[in-house]
C-alpha cells in the first residue's frame, strides 16, 4: 500500500545528496524520497570540482577497512555507469594521469587505488621528461575515471524525478524540525557545520581556472600543488589552492596568476590557452568523514558529510554505507 512506504528526506543536492538519492531509489523502490536543498548545480562546490577519481591518501573514514570499502564501492559504482551508453550524458569519462614529484616518492603512490584501477605503475625515464620545468625526480602513471558534476548532477536529478523523487528548494533550519519524515539523510556538506553545530568540519578553499585545451588528453599532477585535469568538451581544469579555514568565495587574482604559472611550467602547451572561467569552492573538510546514524530530537538521521577534496570520488561508497545504516535504523529490510 502506498501509505506504508517510508517517507525519506535527503538534505543536500550536491554529489553526495544525489548519489544517496539514487542508491535509495534502487534499494527501496517505491520509497517516497524528497531532496531538500537551498542550492543546486552551478552554485555548489560539487560543480567546481574537476571530479577525478583519486582519493588523497589522507582520506579517512572511521577505520582503514571502512575507508577502503568506501573507495572500492565508489570505484565500482562509477565504472558501472562508464560501461553504459549513458556515460557521456552522465559526465563519466575515462582518463589517464601522470603524477610527478620533485622530492617525495610517496606522493606518487596511492595505497587506496593502486589495487583497484586498471593501471598504476611508476613512470619510465622517458615519461619523466614529459613534465615541463626542471627537477622532477619521481612519477607514476595510472588510469582512472572522471565525473564531471556539471553533467552528472542534472543527469542524476532527471533520473531521480523520473523515478518518482521530489525536489523542494528550501533552507532547513534544524534536522529535528523534519518530523514528517521517517528517515533523514544529512548530505549537507559544509552546511553541516551549522545544522549539526559541528566544529570539526572546516572549509578548505579551492580556486581553479577553466581553459579550452581540447588537445590535452592526459591529466598531470605536479606534487599535490599543481594539477591539470582534462574534462569533457575540451575544457581543462587548472589548479589549485588548498586554503584551510578560508571562507573566501571571491576569485583571487594572485591565486589565479600562481596557478597559471605553475600549470604552464608543467605543461608548456597551455601557454595562451583560452580562459573560459575562474571558479572557487569550499571543500567540506572533516577527518574522519562522518557517516553515522543519530536520533536528533525524535528524527532518525543518518549523517553523510565532510568529504573534503574527495567527495566526487567517494560519494557513492559513503552513500551506500549511509543507506545501509538508514535501513537498519528503520528496520525496513524485513518489511519491504
Ligand atoms: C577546486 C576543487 C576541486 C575539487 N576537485 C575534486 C576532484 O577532482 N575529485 C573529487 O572527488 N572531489 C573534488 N573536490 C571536492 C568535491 O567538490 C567535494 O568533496 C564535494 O563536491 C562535496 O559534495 P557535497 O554533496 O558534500 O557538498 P555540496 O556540493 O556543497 O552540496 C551540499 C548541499 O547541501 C545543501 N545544504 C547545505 N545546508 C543546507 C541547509 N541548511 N538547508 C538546505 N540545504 C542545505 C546545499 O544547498 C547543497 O545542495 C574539489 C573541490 C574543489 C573546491
Amino acid at each position: 500500500m502506498e501509505s506504508n512506504k517510508p517517507k525519506i528526506a535527503i538534505v543536500g543536492a550536491g554529489v553526495v545528496g544525489l548519489t544517496t538519492a539514487r542508491i535509495l531509489q534502487e534499494q527501496v523502490p517505491g520509497a517516497q524520497v524528497t531532496i531538500l536543498a537551498d542550492k543546486f548545480k552551478q552554485d555548489l562546490v560539487s560543480t567546481v570540482a574537476a571530479g577525478i577519481f583519486r582519493p588523497g591518501v589522507s582520506f579517512k573514514g572511521p577505520t582503514a577497512q571502512v575507508t577502503k570499502q568506501w573507495v572500492d564501492d565508489s570505484w565500482h559504482y562509477w565504472l558501472k555507469i562508464l560501461k553504459t551508453p549513458e556515460a557521456a550524458d552522465a559526465g563519466v569519462i575515462q582518463v589517464s594521469s601522470y603524477i610527478f614529484s620533485k622530492d617525495n616518492p610517496h606522493v606518487t603512490r596511492n595505497h587506496l587505488i593502486e589495487d583497484l584501477v586498471p593501471v598504476y605503475r611508476p613512470v619510465t625515464d622517458e615519461e619523466l621528461k614529459l613534465a615541463g620545468g626542471a627537477g622532477w625526480k619521481y612519477g607514476a602513471f595510472y588510469t582512472t575515471v572522471l565525473i564531471s558534476c556539471e553533467k552528472f548532477l542534472p543527469w542524476a536529478e532527471k533520473a531521480f524525478l523520473r523515478d518518482g523523487g521530489e525536489i523542494i528548494q528550501t533552507k532547513v533550519d534544524s534536522l529535528s524540525s523534519l518530523t514528517n519524515y521517517d528517515l533523514v539523510f544529512n548530505c549537507s556538506g559544509l552546511g553541516a557545520k551549522y545544522l549539526c553545530n559541528d566544529h570539526d568540519i572546516v572549509p578548505m578553499r579551492g580556486q581553479v581556472i577553466k581553459v579550452k585545451a581540447p588537445w590535452l588528453k592526459t591529466a598531470f599532477y605536479g606534487d599535490y600543488d599543481t594539477y591539470i585535469i582534462p574534462g569533457p568538451d575540451g575544457v581543462v581544469t587548472l589548479g589549485g589552492t588548498r586554503q584551510y579555514d578560508s571562507y573566501n568565495l571571491e576569485v583571487c587574482k594572485h591565486d589565479a596568476a600562481a596557478i597559471m604559472e605553475r600549470c604552464v611550467e608543467l605543461v608548456p602547451g597551455l601557454q595562451g590557452a583560452e580562459v573560459v572561467g575562474h571558479r572557487v569552492g569550499l571543500r567540506p573538510h572533516r577527518s574522519p568523514v562522518r557517516v553515522e546514524p543519530e536520533l536528533v530530537g525524535g528524527t532518525k538521521v543518518v549523517h553523510c558529510y565532510g568529504h573534503g577534496g574527495y567527495g566526487v570520488t567517494c560519494a557513492p561508497g559513503t552513500a551506500m554505507h549511509a543507506v545501509k545504516l538508514g535501513l537498519d535504523l528503520l528496520k525496513l529490510k524485513n518489511k519491504l
